[in-house]
């Protein structure tokens, strides 16, 4: 027999299979994704190696082949059909096999187990008594036994001796989730939620597996559906794995899940210690766990037998690695679900434009949730236009009507949230005056501003000189907009001296809990207003919050990507979501230099539906994903000329190879 392996070495030379002999006493004992330790190389130096198939031929010289040594110790061996989904991974978004098996498989080497020592009494209790009045008139050490326990190794060991006890050492697992009482809440599904319920189910239980968007705004009971279906997935003894952004996974979730399934629910975080996440891993590979909540990464739980991936907030760009292989967790959740044959549930309020386009193609299955159950109202909005402000004499970032707003909450003793939006920023120019924002002619993305004092498009490479006056009204107020949260900070304190302020942004979260610090005393009413980055509009309920201002609501409009418009319409709406949680309505303060912006004007009537169509619209035109696919090709080299030449020949190639296709080459 020979087996696959695949070199645990990053190198794309290595990146292929090697043939090895499997020796008859490791025949029995090996199997798929199992770590090996071979002889590699001239030099016969040891490597690690994962086995990824098995053949009865070789296709090689079979005197020369050479042997697999031995299993690796200490090395977790990956799931069978995580190899497979591994191998998907490369093809589907490149990288070595190597790294995608790495990625399949978060935890590397096993961890010491947690031993826990158990003392058991050998004697009966009377006796014990009966021995405790011998040793106090013959022995010292009974009077180390009388204070409290308080005993030394001796004395045990003294003891054991004397078979009065016995000492023996138990293996017990990590758990990050502390214990809760399981509550049993009987809560009547609306008839949006029984309907969602009803489709997954029927389709489930006739092994008709799908992908669903769960589409519904924040409150309108999705976790109650995903725990429903959670439900019917694990009482036909599978699993489900449910994937949440790191930022959204608080406590208050973790426990709700809790609180339904009991203590077969665990967590995989970038916080939990080596030696805890490799026990939730063997707890989940073991069959002791039926529900497994974390963010990207927890997608691969090695379950024994997967019935169901939820994805929260399905559009999060979380969701997509930055490390190769760069895969998608929407992408990769459907194929391990195809796999293992498994359903997918997709959960937001604003959807990607992939997976609305997918629904309206019949690709996935719609299940809508509209409205909040407690009927709370929508907020109303204000798009205050910035441009006019400043021809009105108000230079400064809060304009009069969000001003005149914060003053009266403050007096009624309400909550204000103020929202930077600076997502993507990429330091693009924007007129103060007429709102023209310098972009890229062919690519319809705004142009960075280099440090040479040029201005680039990072898709095209297109380049002009900076601008120093408006090219569309000739006003000279064109620059970057540089104001951050600390600012904004000093302004409202100069402006509403009796405020209390706090600030959320990436330098006062840098501390563990520094995050749930801040939310956690802004929810307790600790201040009047909460200033901060996007990561102040994730989610959190603050019920005596009535008014939410947006500052430089165009900010991310610009960011030098084609998902711009989609990134802030869904910021939008999401913070304007913020305002009137509770019983009193809420108000929203968009100030923008672009009103009439469709991305803003969709969010402001929080219309996705509306929002969609227009920006599949634009999509289509310049033919960006969904429409069409697109695959970025980044090239480096310490040769200028040498990459030059290379890129005018890879781009010839593509081109000559894609003649049938449709293919465009920028
Ligand atoms: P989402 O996940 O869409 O934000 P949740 O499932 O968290 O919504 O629901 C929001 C709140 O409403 C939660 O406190 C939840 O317990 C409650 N809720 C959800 N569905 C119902 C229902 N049918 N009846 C009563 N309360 C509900
Ligand atoms: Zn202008
Ligand atoms: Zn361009």
């Amino acid at each position: 027999m020979y087996a696959d392996i695949i070199i645990d070495i990053t190198n794309e030379k290595l990146d292929r299979i090697f043939q090895y002999r499997v020796p008859e006493w490791l025949e029995q004992v090996l199997h798929v994704g199992m770590e090996v330790v071979v002889p590699f190389g001239r030099g016969n130096h040891e490597r690690h190696g994962y086995v990824v198939g098995f053949s009865e031929t070789c296709d090689y010289e079979p005197d020369k082949m050479k042997e697999i040594l031995r299993p690796a110790e200490k090395s977790v061996a990956i799931e069978s059909h995580l190899v497979e989904l591994a191998a998907w991974m490369k093809e589907q978004y490149g990288g070595t096999m190597i790294q995608a098996l790495r990625t399949v498989l978060p935890i590397k080497k096993t961890e010491k187990a947690k031993q826990q020592r158990i003392i058991r009494r050998l004697i009966s209790v009377e006796e014990g008594r009966a021995r405790l009045e011998e040793y106090r008139h013959k022995n010292q050490k009974a009077s180390l036994v009388m204070k409290k326990l308080n005993i030394t190794q001796e004395v045990v060991r003294a003891l054991e001796k004397q078979n009065v006890l016995e000492v023996y050492s138990e293996q017990i697992y990590r758990n990050p989730v502390k214990k809760t009482e399981r509550e049993e809440k009987t809560v009547v599904y609306t008839e949006a939620q029984k309907a969602a319920i009803e489709t997954f189910r029927e389709d489930y239980r006739k092994k008709d597996y799908h992908t669903y968007l769960l589409y519904g705004i924040t409150g309108s009971g999705k976790t109650e559906v995903y725990m429903e279906m959670i439900r019917e997935v694990v009482a036909g003894g599978r699993q489900a794995i449910v994937l949440i952004p790191e930022i959204a996974l608080t406590y208050q979730t973790v426990m709700r899940f809790c609180r339904r399934f009991g203590s077969r629910v665990s967590i995989m975080n970038s916080r939990l210690s080596p030696g805890e996440r490799y026990d939730q891993m063997m707890r989940a590979k073991n069959g002791e766990l039926d529900v497994m909540i974390g963010p990207r990464s927890a997608l691969f739980t090695p379950f024994p037998d997967l019935g169901l991936i939820v994805i929260d907030e399905e559009h999060e760009s979380a969701y997509k690695s930055e490390q190769v292989p760069r895969y998608h967790a929407r992408e990769t959740a459907e194929e391990r679900a195809r796999l293992e044959g498994a359903s997918v549930v997709l959960g937001s309020a604003t959807p990607s434009l992939e997976a609305f386009y997918r629904c309206r193609k019949g690709k996935y299955r719609m299940l809508e949730l509209p409205g909040r159950t407690e009927g709370s109202l929508l907020p109303t909005v204000d798009v205050v236009d910035m441009r006019e402000e400043m021809s009105a004499g108000n230079r400064s970032i809060l304009s009069d009507r969000l001003h005149s707003l914060m003053e009266d909450r403050l007096k009624k003793g309400e909550q204000i949230m103020l929202f930077l939006n600076r997502r993507g920023y990429a330091g693009f120019l924007s007129c103060r005056s007429c709102g023209y924002v310098v972009k890229c002619p062919h690519c319809d993305v705004s142009l960075a501003i280099h440090k040479n004092g040029r201005m680039v498009c990072h898709y095209c490479g297109y380049e002009r000189a900076q601008v120093k006056v408006c090219p569309s009204c000739g006003s000279p107020h064109i620059g970057g907009f540089r104001a951050g949260t600390q600012q904004i900070e000093e302004l409202v304190k100069r402006e509403f001296p009796e405020a209390r302020v706090l600030r959320m942004d990436l330098d006062t979260t840098r501390s563990k809990e520094g995050h749930e610090k801040i939310l956690s005393a802004f929810a307790g009413e600790e201040a009047d207003i909460l200033i901060g980055t996007q990561m102040i509009v994730k989610g959190h309920d603050f019920p005596n919050v009535t008014l939410v201002g947006i500052l430089a609501a165009d900010m991310s409009l610009y960011s030098d990507d084609y998902r711009s418009a989609e990134r802030t319409f869904e910021l939008l709406t999401q913070a304007a979501g913020r305002a009137g949680r509770g019983r009193e309505p809420g108000e929203v303060v968009i100030q923008t230099y672009d009103p009439e912006n469709y991305a803003l004007v969709c969010a402001a009537k929080q219309d996705y539906e509306s929002f969609y169509n227009q920006e599949m619209h634009h999509r289509a035109l310049a033919g960006y994903p969904p429409a069409g696919d697109m695959m970025a090709v980044h090239c480096a080299s310490e040769n200028q000329q040498q990459l030059e030449i290379a890129v005018d020949y890879l781009a010839k190639f593509i081109r000559q190879i894609a003649k049938k296709r449709q293919a465009v080459v920028i």
